[in-house]
């Protein structure tokens, strides 16, 4: 096991790498502990709950809802959570972030660390504090931004990861990658799938470089004023088609990047041999291109963006493989740009 503090500007946050599920009995007390986590979860894994009190949701984004919230305040009030009560996420993105929600509003605030089990919660959703539910389509519209004591990662959770969640994952990864880090585009390029699933060394210096990019940003822009924007390459147009198309979360930010990637080759002069390499790259991790998808649905959800202000929407475009830029982009110019692509396309 390895340990490492990152000092964001609201508190301290302490992961715990390649440690044992078991380790969390040293980090909080049993008795007063919830776990959340969801059923697929509980299926693979329920031998490491044993003796823990634990709140079970349905799996999938559908239930990062207002309902799936409600169920589990009313599920911490039955084991009589009080102000004390330490809640565990453990899970992929949607436990993280509803519960992380959760235990940020519960009695105006209890404490809370997260057991990341997909490879997309491990890089990228239980990293940063944010943390929310969706409502209908629109995607993180309710939340908070409030840090996790700590985070304890447990590789043997991907044993029973699915094929298509590892892929899910690495779009977050190959994001980190175009907007901050060459190196690390490069050594996507050279290794693969495989490699990293071959064993716990390769995965375990993965996630620690994403932990690693990702806790940077945000000890340098915790609330998101400046270069934490960043981190939201391929998510506008993402954002906009993960829900209406039920398209898994890393998927439609494959999506969204190839889009961001062609606007930028238009309005920022990024070179189409980059473009061609990012594209070359998602498809190397069998991820999306592209997507037949109704315009007007999707720039009605658009709209609803959170980097949207006013007219403009800060978007995300690429200068060069590992190097992004936030640009405001003002909407009619916007729409225009992503009829232009999907003309082309
Ligand atoms: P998810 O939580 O829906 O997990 C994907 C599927 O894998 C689910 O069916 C789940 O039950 C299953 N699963 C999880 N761990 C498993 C395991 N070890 N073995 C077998 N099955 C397992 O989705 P996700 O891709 O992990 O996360 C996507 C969510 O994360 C989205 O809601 C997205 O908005 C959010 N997100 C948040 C942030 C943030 O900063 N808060 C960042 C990125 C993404």
């Amino acid at each position: 096991m390895q340990q490492k503090d990152y000092f964001f500007s609201s508190k301290k946050l302490t992961c715990y790498f390649n440690a044992d599920f078991s380790y969390l009995e040293k980090l909080v007390t049993k008795y007063n502990a919830v776990i959340i986590t969801d059923e697929n979860i509980v299926l693979h894994h329920s031998e490491k709950f044993s003796g823990w009190k634990t709140i079970i949701i349905k799996p999938g984004e559908q239930h990062k809802s207002q309902d799936t919230f409600n169920y589990i305040i009313r599920e911490l009030i039955k084991v009589k959570a009080d102000r004390e009560t330490f809640i565990i996420g453990v899970g992929g993105g949607v436990v993280t972030d509803i519960s992380g929600y959760a235990a940020s509003v519960f009695m105006r605030g209890v404490k809370f660390c997260f057991v990341p089990t997909t490879i997309l919660a491990m890089v990228d959703a239980s990293v940063g504090g944010k943390n929310g539910i969706d409502v209908g389509l629109y995607k993180n519209l309710v939340g908070t931004t409030r840090q996790p004591e700590f985070l304890l990662f447990d590789y043997a959770f991907l044993q029973s990861l699915p094929d298509n969640q590892w892929t899910n994952g690495f779009a977050e990864i190959i994001k980190h990658a175009c907007i901050k880090d060459k190196d690390l585009f490069e050594n996507l390029e050279k290794n693969s799938l495989t490699f990293f699933k071959s064993s716990t060394k390769n995965i375990d210096a993965l996630i620690k470089r994403n932990v690693e990019l990702k806790c940077n940003v945000v000890v340098n822009d915790e609330y998101e004023t400046g270069e934490r924007k960043l981190l939201n390459f391929g998510h506008t147009l993402g954002h906009a088609v993960e829900n209406i198309y039920e398209l898994p979360h890393g998927n439609a930010v494959s999506i969204g990047m190839v889009t961001a990637c062609n606007i930028s080759e238009k309005i920022n002069d990024f070179k189409s041999t980059y473009k061609d390499r990012v594209i070359h790259l998602l498809k190397k991790y069998n991820l999306p291109v592209d997507l037949k998808f109704d315009r007007n649905k999707v720039w009605e959800v658009l709209l609803m963006d959170k980097k949207k202000s006013g007219d403009t929407i800060n978007f995300i475009l690429l200068n060069a493989i590992g190097e992004g830029i936030v640009k405001p982009i003002p909407l009619h110019q916007l729409k225009d740009l992503i009829n232009l692509c999907y003309n082309k396309s």
